[in-house]
């Protein structure tokens, strides 16, 4: 089979090669038993505050250990898993999981990092979200403000009156809410207005963009000052290069997430991690 070694270290299937239908079958028949059998794993990736240096939160990433292909990402798995209805076992996993990990670092010290979770549209628009959601967070006795749901603008759009209703009762327990991708879809800056969010993500294309377009970016001029408007957080994601940090501070934007600080790691991986840059900055 042609992979290639992928951006993110694990492999990617070429483009040009549609899966066919059996292997769609025995993919979504893998993924079923590696839900059950423990081939799923988390990497967090850290987001930085360049103002105070400091690692803020960390985002959960899935990932699947699959036993021959090797690691695979959530672009392979996560599209098959809405369609054949294993994104609800999925999210239901991730979210135990992250709890799982976000009680433990608390134990071993690293009292205040925020984990962000992703969060499928199909799961968020489940009647039980919500208590999905709270379960995990009960169960591993972590503080409901320091768990982070992301979720993407199109549901914004879908039905607004109950993903309103939901964030906004997320928001009573406590948790965090962000908006993922944002400015990627039907650019909606007035919606931020009805949704009692905390932090608006911006897209990795925009600050891809900043490379070619120089320092100067438009759009990132226009997220940055509605969210400031509405009294929003803002963070890049994807960031790169030193040059996208320049631009991006400059554009009053200093919480940041990408390779150039850290690629998504293992959860052992964080915790060096964090010390490091708690050295660094002595
Ligand atoms: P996302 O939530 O927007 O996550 C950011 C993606 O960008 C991650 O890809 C991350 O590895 C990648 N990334 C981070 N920094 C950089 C950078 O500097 N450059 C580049 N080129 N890429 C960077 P990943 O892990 O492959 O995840 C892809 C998408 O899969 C995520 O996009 C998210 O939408 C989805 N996803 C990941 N984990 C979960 C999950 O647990 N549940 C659900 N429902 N979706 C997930
Ligand atoms: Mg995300
Ligand atoms: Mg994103
Ligand atoms: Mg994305």
């Amino acid at each position: 089979q042609v992979k290639a070694q992928g951006k993110n270290g694990f492999m990617r299937y070429a483009p040009e090669m549609h899966r066919s239908h059996c292997e769609r079958v025995d993919l979504s028949n893998e993924l079923r038993i590696a839900i059950e059998s423990n081939q799923l794993t988390l990497h967090y990736q850290p987001q930085i505050d360049l103002v105070h240096g400091r690692v803020t939160g960390v985002e959960a990433l899935v990932r699947w250990q699959h036993p021959e292909r090797g690691l695979l990402g959530p672009n392979i798995f996560i599209p098959l898993a809405e369609e054949e209805g294993l994104i609800f076992p999925i999210s239901d996993w991730v979210l135990n999981e992250a709890c799982r990990q976000q009680a433990s670092w608390r134990r071993s010290g690293l009292t205040d990092l925020k984990v962000a979770v992703n969060i499928s549209p199909l799961e968020f628009n489940r009647a039980d979200v919500v208590e999905r959601i709270l379960l995990p967070i009960r169960t591993h006795q972590v503080p409901p403000e320091s768990i982070e749901i992301e979720i993407t603008e199109n549901l914004l759009m879908d039905d607004a009156e109950s993903v309103i209703a939901k964030v906004q009762e997320l928001r009573k327990h406590g948790l965090r809410i962000s908006i993922d991708d944002f400015g990627t879809r039907y650019s909606s800056l007035n919606y931020l207005r009805r949704f009692p969010v905390n932090t608006v993500k911006i897209d990795q294309s925009f600050v891809r963009d900043l490379d070619s377009t120089g320092r100067q970016s438009p759009v990132i001029s226009a997220i940055v000052g509605i969210a400031r408007g509405f009294g929003l957080s803002v963070l890049a994601e994807g960031v790169e290069t030193a040059f996208q940090i320049e631009a991006l501070l400059q554009h009053g934007c200093d919480v940041m997430q990408g390779f150039h600080f850290s690629r998504p790691v293992p959860a052992d991986e964080v915790q060096r991690y964090i010390e490091a840059q708690a050295l660094a900055t002595l």
